[in-house]
């Protein structure tokens, strides 16, 4: 399949409100690339954990714990981190969901030359039969057989690696994966969540040649997947395959039909789309619009 994972963005909905591009580019890192306030934001984080039905601190400790001696340099960095990143109780200062989610951003992009395989894995390409082979490198997780069929090859950050096997970091790529296009499939970026741009391209390739392209205005983000692909968290699938004894939000993706299936063209106008897999004698058929939102499954006996 194809990158599962460049990154998902928007969908024009927004060019109306769009934030001036200057604004854009500078005001969110600037707030915090500076040591100062990189300093008090993983403070507040490491006193939540440690206390996280008290996760606010009051200035002093802040200060003290954060090793910042200049309290007007303190100051001046603590307010900037506010309201966005910082939020001040009555308990004193404690991290907003934003700031949360900044540290754990941060926290996931630590160990930036971690580098796994390529191994083989005990696998074959369903497209070609040929090996495939996983490898971690420049932050990019790789499935794939020698032929470039992918699946996929999908960013994920380096603390998803770290301390574990390449096996397990696939299966968490697969439900993460799963999860980030289950966002897409309903128009919103699992980055950033604004709206994204959603468009059904047609390749010429002999299998899962329809794709959908999604893209975010908002963070820069670019997903291409399969038709396919969209549907693994559909209850229909879901069920087809737990009925035939698999568990297809942690399968592997090269283990399943649905990720290559090749849609029949049922309308142009408009755009409909008929998938099929089979398992034990029993077919699925899926029929999906142009966005992949599912208008029809059926479950028939195959002879
Ligand atoms: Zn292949
Ligand atoms: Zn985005």
């Amino acid at each position: 399949m194809d990158d599962a994972d460049r990154h998902e963005s928007g969908d024009g909905v927004r060019d109306d409100e769009a934030v001036p591009s200057e604004a854009f580019e500078t005001a969110p890192f600037d707030l915090v690339t500076e040591e100062t306030r990189a300093s008090i934001l993983g403070t507040l984080a490491t006193h939540q954990a440690e206390h996280p039905r008290e996760p606010a601190m009051a200035f002093t400790d802040l200060q003290e714990v954060a090793g910042i001696d200049d309290s007007g340099n303190f100051n001046y960095h603590l307010d900037k981190l506010q309201p966005e990143y910082v939020r001040q109780t009555d308990g004193g200062y404690a991290l907003t969901y934003a700031g949360l989610s900044l540290v754990g951003t941060l926290r996931a992009g630590v160990g930036a030359d971690t580098t796994r395989g390529p191994e083989p894995l005990d696998a074959t390409c369903r497209l070609c039969g040929t090996e495939l082979t996983a490898r971690y490198e420049d932050g990019l997780l790789a499935v794939e057989c020698e032929n470039d069929h992918k699946y996929p090859r999908d960013g994920l950050p380096p603390n998803a690696v770290t301390g574990r096997e390449l096996e397990e970091a696939i299966s968490l790529q697969t439900r993460r994966t799963q999860h980030h296009l289950e966002l897409v499939r309903e128009g919103v970026c699992p980055a950033c969540f604004d709206d994204v741009e959603r468009t059904h391209e047609e390749l010429d390739e002999p299998q899962a040649s329809h794709i959908v392209v999604a893209t975010c205005e908002g963070c820069g983000m670019v997903s291409a997947s399969p038709v396919g692909m969209y549907l693994l968290r559909e209850p229909a699938v879901v069920a087809f395959y737990h009925d035939h004894g698999v568990d297809i939000t942690g399968t592997p993706f090269w283990a399943l039909e649905l990720p290559v299936a090749e849609p029949t063209v049922v309308s142009r106008d408009p755009l409909r789309l008929s998938l099929s897999v089979e398992r034990d004698g029993e077919r699925l058929t899926l029929t999906v619009d142009e966005h992949t939102q599912l208008l029809d499954s059926e479950r028939t006996s195959v002879d």
